[in-house]
């Protein structure tokens, strides 16, 4: 804090607690959002909460210990969710690409099962949710629809009876890769080793598209998203990912990609992972990705080296990421790919930092009162909120439903399709 003479503080304080008055009171915009979140189940499409019980420094994988009545330590609890007026969670049950110790598929029915479990806990306030019509019986209920969504491929363990498995247990999205590439999708933040999909990648999304579980491509190379969107039948959707025009992100999405959902009718849900939504904190973090690596090969006492980071970081303040720029990048995918393709991915438990204004899961009408100010109207912050999901969900079921008239599961292998014998 800047040193600021007693009698000003006292100034500051009383001007700050007239703002906050009347920021709850009489903010007409916020007032607004608040009632247009009442009509329509405003749908987020993905929170890292299973993950954060599963990490717990005091109680791992103790759903029960993790109590969402309380004020949790993370971003999300029941209380800020109904403060947030959060109708429908895509809850990510997400297993790093990096393990490796007995397997991605013991983990990722590890995190079935805390998700499941957290959902069941709390059955006056969470539902889980298999469908469109799920979503909207629940949000009329009272109850927040919970839907399940594996971040990585690599879960499958190439193997498409697998994933006929985990649709089964809930899973409603698949992202197709998190930052590891893998033996048949390229990740984004990975080496490009196929140029986007392989045949079997190919037969993933065909899969994915007959049984109705939603194509996510948040996490992909551009190859990929060009790949998955030549193939996909169904809409796809992006669970959380920011525009590439605005913050040059590998994990954001292309303009020329943007230009190709009104076709496929998929949405981008926008992120607020802050180096996604700020070119000013992507460009920091690189730096001290870069510092951390000079401190790591020069210092081998690991105490040491935090306390050389952490008094870099000090000389080099973190900037911040604000609510105003995540507007701006739904600004720009309703601008380039229409307001039909655009919804909401907060991320929230998924990061360590959040942008200004946008803190944690009861602050998502904040950032319907700014669109509000920015002139939206209240029919296009519907679809926002939930009504474009809501219309990608019922493709993908109605898809599925016409596949399934005339394909059967597919039995194909990854060694045929990918590693065909070289012919004599
Ligand atoms: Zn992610």
């Amino acid at each position: 804090m800047h040193p600021v003479h007693r009698s000003g503080l006292l100034l500051l304080a009383l001007v700050m607690t007239s703002a906050a008055t009347m920021t709850a009171q009489s903010d007409p915009a916020l007032e607004r959002a608040r009632k247009i979140l009442r009509s329509v189940p405003l749908i987020d499409g993905h929170n890292d909460l299973a993950w954060e019980i599963r990490s717990s420094k005091t109680a791992p994988r103790d759903v029960a210990a993790y109590d969402l009545r309380g004020h949790a330590p993370g971003h999300t609890d029941l209380e800020r969710l109904k403060a947030g007026q959060v109708g429908a969670q895509f809850w990510s049950i997400y297993v790093p690409g990096e393990v490796k110790d007995s397997g991605f598929a013991r983990i990722q029915l590890e995190q079935f099962d805390i998700a499941l479990r957290a959902i069941a806990r709390y059955p006056d306030r969470l539902t889980l949710a298999l469908t469109a019509a799920d979503i909207e019986r629940e949000f009329k209920r009272g109850r927040i629809a919970s839907l399940l969504g594996m971040e990585g491929g690599h879960v499958i363990e190439n193997s498409l009876g697998a994933l006929r498995a985990y649709y089964d247990l809930g899973a409603r999205y698949l992202t197709l890769t998190h930052n590891v590439t893998l033996d048949w999708a390229d990740a984004a933040a990975d080496s490009a080793r196929h140029g986007g999909l392989t045949e079997f990648g190919r037969e993933v999304v065909r899969e994915m598209n007959r049984m109705g579980m939603l194509v996510d491509l948040s996490h992909v190379s551009p190859g990929t998203m060009s790949d998955a969107l030549d193939v996909a039948e169904a809409p796809v959707i992006f669970s959380h990912s920011s525009a590439r025009a605005l913050t040059d992100h590998v994990r954001n999405v292309p303009d020329s990609i943007l230009q190709r959902l009104p076709k496929n009718g998929g949405v981008v849900m926008v992120t607020f992972v802050p180096a996604f939504v700020s070119q000013e904190v992507a460009d920091w973090e690189k730096i001290a990705t870069e510092e951390g690596k000079k401190v790591e090969a020069q210092v081998s006492d690991t105490v040491e080296r935090r306390r050389q980071m952490d008094a870099w970081v000090a000389a080099h303040p973190r900037p911040d990421a604000t609510l105003a720029q995540v507007a701006d990048h739904i600004d720009h995918v309703r601008k380039l790919a229409g307001v039909d393709h655009v919804a909401i991915g907060s991320d929230f438990d998924g990061i360590e930092h959040t942008p200004v204004g946008l803190e944690n899961v009861s602050t998502f009408p904040q950032l319907f009162a700014e669109l509000i100010r920015r002139g939206w109207s209240d029919d296009d912050l519907r679809k926002l909120a939930g009504r474009n999901l809501l219309r990608v969900l019922r493709g993908a079921e109605s898809t599925a439903t016409r596949l399934q008239r005339d394909r059967q599961p597919s039995t194909r292998t990854i060694e045929q399709l990918d590693r065909p014998p070289v012919s004599s």
